[in-house]
Order: structure tokens, then sequence, then C-alpha cells
């Protein structure tokens, strides 16, 4: 019944598994207000080389500082921010926050590593046509060199087959931003897109880097898509890195960054400027 209305209006949400149709309305209503109250944080997860076990990069990740509730995980509030469309307004908030966050990094060492800052981009925002333009806003801005700045979108994404896909990727690269496909593998199977696109970037999902201990056939599929993502030019990120045991098996399948609680959980503003500070290997 309610879903019936929901198809018709679009006023009204559809109740999910995970929270009855009046929590996410009032969640709707809650996240327009912490867009208008600035209630959204920024932590930063370092991304490590394999080769050096240095600091290459940082992705950003989403907090809402809710009044009543603390600190929300995007996976409670990006699903109703994308059904509201408040995503955009989030995400071009949380784009140039991290712009500005990076360049302020690199102002601090200017003679330091260069390092990339890798910023989430749901379906909803790539579909936005102020995207582009929002982009060139945020690295004007800040002063950020576009090279220094990834996109990161999933494969459903890129394999939406619309013409605007193909258009909205060139603007983004004709800007010299690079592109990652997040939790590579989880998708869809055809992966001639990565042939047809300008990505620089394979994110490895978590659900494959986590069993490559244990199970040979997990094991098989990363070192596989190491080795396909090397043949076509690009790098490779392996995600959810939690153990010594997994880094050493990455290290020897050639994969070339790492991000995961092993090396350090996201951390707010502060917390990534000291362990930058400290500029020691994490690896
Ligand atoms: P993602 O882009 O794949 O981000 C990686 C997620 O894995 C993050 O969860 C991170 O905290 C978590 N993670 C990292 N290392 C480990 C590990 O070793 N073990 C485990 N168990 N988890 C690890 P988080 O921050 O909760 O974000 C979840 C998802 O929400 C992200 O997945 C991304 O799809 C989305 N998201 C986060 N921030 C944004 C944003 O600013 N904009 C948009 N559109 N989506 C965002
Ligand atoms: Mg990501
Ligand atoms: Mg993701
Ligand atoms: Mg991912």
């Amino acid at each position: 019944e309610a879903k019936k209305k929901g198809k018709a209006n679009h006023e009204v949400f559809e109740p999910r598994m995970d929270a009855p149709a009046l929590g996410r309305l009032r969640m709707g209503t809650d996240l327009r207000r912490a867009v208008e109250r600035g209630e959204f944080r920024v932590h930063y997860q370092p991304e490590v080389s394999l080769e050096t076990g240095e600091v290459v990069g940082f992705e950003a990740l989403v907090r809402w500082e809710h009044p009543e509730h603390g600190l929300v995980a995007p996976a409670r509030f990006i699903p109703v921010a994308e059904e509201t469309g408040l995503i955009v307004p989030m995400g071009r908030w949380v784009l140039e926050e991290a712009c500005r966050q990076a360049r302020a990094w690199q102002d601090l060492r200017p003679d330091g590593p260069p390092r990339v800052m890798s910023v989430n981009l749901s379906a909803r925002q790539f579909e936005h046509p102020d995207l582009a333009r929002d982009v060139a806003r945020a690295l004007r801005e800040s002063g950020l060199e576009p090279g220094r700045l990834v996109l990161e979108i999933t494969e459903s994404v890129v394999m939406n087959d619309a013409r605007s896909t193909v258009g909205t990727l060139g603007e983004l690269k004709a800007l010299g931003v690079r592109l990652a496909i997040d939790d590579f593998g989880t998708g869809y199977s055809s992966l001639s897109y990565l042939r047809r696109f300008p990505v620089d970037y394979l994110k490895v999902d978590r659900s494959f880097v986590d069993g490559i201990g244990e199970d040979p056939g997990d094991a098989v599929l990363v070192s596989g898509i190491v080795d396909l993502a090397h043949a076509l030019g690009l790098n490779v990120v392996a995600e959810g890195v939690e153990t010594q045991e997994q880094l050493a098996l990455l290290r020897g399948m050639g994969c070339d960054l790492a991000q995961g609680y092993h090396f350090a959980r996201p951390l707010p503003s502060e917390e990534a400027s000291t362990l930058l500070a400290r500029a020691r290997p994490l690896g």
C-alpha cells in the first residue's frame, strides 16, 4: 500500500527493511535541517602505498553529527539523502571541504610527497547537470590542483549506458581530475567499460579483500583484478585491509595501494593532521 503511494507520489517514501516509513520521513526532515545547519563532518582515511608504506592519499568520508543521536554513519543516511535529492547539496559541501583540506595539508608541507584526495559521488550526484561546474568551482576556490582530486564512482553508475554518462566522464576528465571505480567487483560483470572510459584507479571491494587469507577463490579473484588493472594501465587500491596477513598477500600480488583499519580508521581532520605530522610510513 505504502509502496503504491510511493510510486504515484514522490512525497511518500517507500519503507525499507532498516527503518519504518515514519522514521525515514523524520530523517528526511532532519537531513534537510542538517544541510542548513552544517551538521556534516568529513573524516579522512589514509591510503597507503604498498611499495613505500607512505600515506599517498586520503578518502573523504562523510559523517552526520546529529544533535541527539551523535555521529551517524553514511549507511544510515545516504540512502535517504539520495531519495530526497539532499545528497546534491550535501555532496557539494563534502567536495568543497575535502578540496580545502587537501590544499591545507599540501600548504603545510609544500615540498612533501604529492597526495591525492578521493571523494565519493553517488548516482544522483553524478547525474546532476551541475556536477562538472561544482567540481570546477571546488578546485578553483580551494586552489587544489585538479590532478590531486580523485572522484569515486561505482560500476553501476558507469554501466548506466546513457549517452550522458560518457559526456559527464569526458567533462570531468577535461578538468584534469582522476576517476576511480569504487567497490570494484560487486556490480555488473561487463568489463568493457574499463576500456571505453578514462578510469585511473580500481578499488577492490572489501568483501574480496576480507577472505584472501582463508579463501583461495578470493585470493585468485583479487590477484586477477590486480593483473587486469595493470594490463590496462590502472592503479589498484585494496579496500578494508585489516590484518598484516592481508597486507603481505596484497603486496605479493603487486597491489599498488591499500586502505583499511590495519593502517588507520577514518579520522577527524585534526587527527589525520597529527598522523601526517608524524610522517612515518604506516605500512
Ligand atoms: P566506500 O566509499 O566504499 O568507503 C569505504 C568504507 O569502508 C567506509 O565506510 C570506511 O570507513 C570503511 N572501511 C575502511 N576500512 C575498513 C576496514 O578495514 N574494515 C571495515 N569493516 N570497514 C572499513 P563509511 O565511512 O561508513 O562509508 C560507507 C559508504 O558510504 C562509502 O563506501 C560510500 O559509498 C558512502 N559515502 C561515504 N561518504 C560519502 C560521501 O561524502 N558522499 C557519497 N555520495 N557517499 C559517501
Ligand atoms: Mg569510496
Ligand atoms: Mg562506495
Ligand atoms: Mg568502496
